[in-house]
């Protein structure tokens, strides 16, 4: 009989009753060490005390008021991303699917009053995630997503990564914009080169196009850098935010230039929950830490120290590891036997992760994770490879 609880997602049986920090505890007092945060999510761990007072207080104001009024936490929250940023006008919604839907739509919008209404296609990449709307899932373009659920929707050109020739030939007269993320997440942590990006900036600016960064996953400090295009010094004329800036709480956010926001005037775009007062709180308390002196910091040289750990464990671990990729605290580490196999092995160690494309093991730790929390973590990876070479060699032998 079907579980009551839909079941398209394969899960670990494992519940967590709490959190404190990058730590999750089971009902039954077991613990282990988050590295997985909850896909990318808890960029503050898990009951951060300025967080959850942000939330319960907002909770016992009010929650939700609708975007027919004056939303101030939203106000607020728009202005201090705005600050911080390439943007200068920011739309709020609940998740990176939707802000992505959102985006495509201002993208389209913005060549529609240019005075290019034939320019509605988007050029995406190879190995790209944005989503599982239905237009998301033809933007993805992966067809193991796409099977069952009919002609994907009509727009989306594929080129791939970091193939810049390609990117350029794709380009014809009905080309609106490009979409790219700057590291791949799902499909294992793949990051841009310098000079794909800088091209697509030149060939937006070339063609007249807009140029759009997924940056649901590697944004909000992620990699160190409020934004990941950042790395790049390149101006984008539009981005996606989700995942990392509600702190757990489903908060998205679609930041744009004037230029592109400009044409987005009342009744064009809309969302009944987006950007309540109950996720601005926490969008806000979020934003607040990041941005405090030092935080970013923080990301970037934990970061670094973790890559350098995550290196000498691929050389201690030749037979498990292969490769590893990523930065700030986005790291990839490709591995030779199923990833499926590494990551129970590690589950096993008391360490959570998540599995990415390419068999790789993808670390994402909440970004208030400490050195020593990282060493535990290299750990628990390296007993779990010593267990999996010796099965490996039994087998063989
Ligand atoms: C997770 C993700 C999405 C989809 O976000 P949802 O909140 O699950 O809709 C889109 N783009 C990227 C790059 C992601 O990592």
């Amino acid at each position: 009989m079907i579980s009551a609880l839909m079941p398209t997602f394969k899960r670990a049986d494992l519940a967590f009753e709490r959190g404190e920090g990058a730590w999750l505890y089971t009902a039954d007092g077991r613990r282990f060490l988050d590295f997985g945060a909850g896909i990318a999510v808890s960029s503050l761990g898990h009951g951060h005390p300025k967080l959850v007072a942000a939330i319960a207080e907002q909770a016992a104001k009010v929650m939700h008021v609708s975007n027919l009024y004056r939303i101030p936490q939203a106000e607020a929250l728009a202005q201090k991303l705005v600050a911080h940023s390439f943007a200068d006008s920011v739309f709020f919604c609940n998740s990176g699917a939707e802000a992505n839907e959102g985006m495509v739509k201002m993208i389209r919008r913005d060549q529609a009053q240019r005075g290019y209404p034939e320019r509605t296609r988007i050029i995406c990449c190879d190995g790209a995630f944005h989503g599982r709307t239905l237009a998301m899932l033809a933007a993805t373009g992966n067809p193991a997503y796409l099977d069952g659920f009919g002609k994907p929707v009509e727009g989306f050109d594929h080129v791939p990564f970091n193939n810049l020739n390609a990117l350029r030939d794709a380009i014809t007269p009905e080309t609106a914009g490009i979409m790219v993320e700057p590291i791949q997440g799902e499909s294992g942590i793949k990051q841009a080169d310098p000079h794909f990006i800088h091209g697509l900036r030149q060939a937006c600016d070339e063609f007249g196009l807009v140029l759009a960064f997924d940056e649901v996953q590697t944004g909000v400090g992620r990699t160190g850098k409020l934004f990941a295009h950042e790395w790049y010094d390149v101006k984008p004329d539009i981005i996606s935010v989700a995942k990392g800036i509600g702190g757990g709480f489903p908060l998205g956010a679609i930041l744009a230039t004037e230029e592109v926001a400009s044409h987005m005037t009342p009744g064009t775009h809309g969302t009944t929950f987006g950007g309540n007062p109950l996720a601005c709180a926490a969008g806000n308390a979020v934003l607040d830490e990041v941005l405090a002196p030092g935080f970013l910091d923080h990301v970037r040289k934990t970061g670094a120290a973790f890559g350098e750990m995550l290196t000498e464990l691929t050389r201690q671990h030749p037979q498990i590891f292969e490769q590893v990729r990523g930065r700030g605290l986005m790291w990839g580490l490709r591995c030779k036997p199923p990833v499926a196999d590494v990551l129970t092995a590690v589950l096993h160690e008391g360490l959570l992760c998540v599995s990415a494309g390419d068999n790789v093991l993808r670390l994402v730790p909440p970004l208030i994770v400490t050195e020593e929390e990282c060493r535990i973590a290299c750990d628990a990876i390296s007993r779990a490879a010593t267990k999996l070479t010796q099965k490996m060699t039994e087998l063989s032998a």
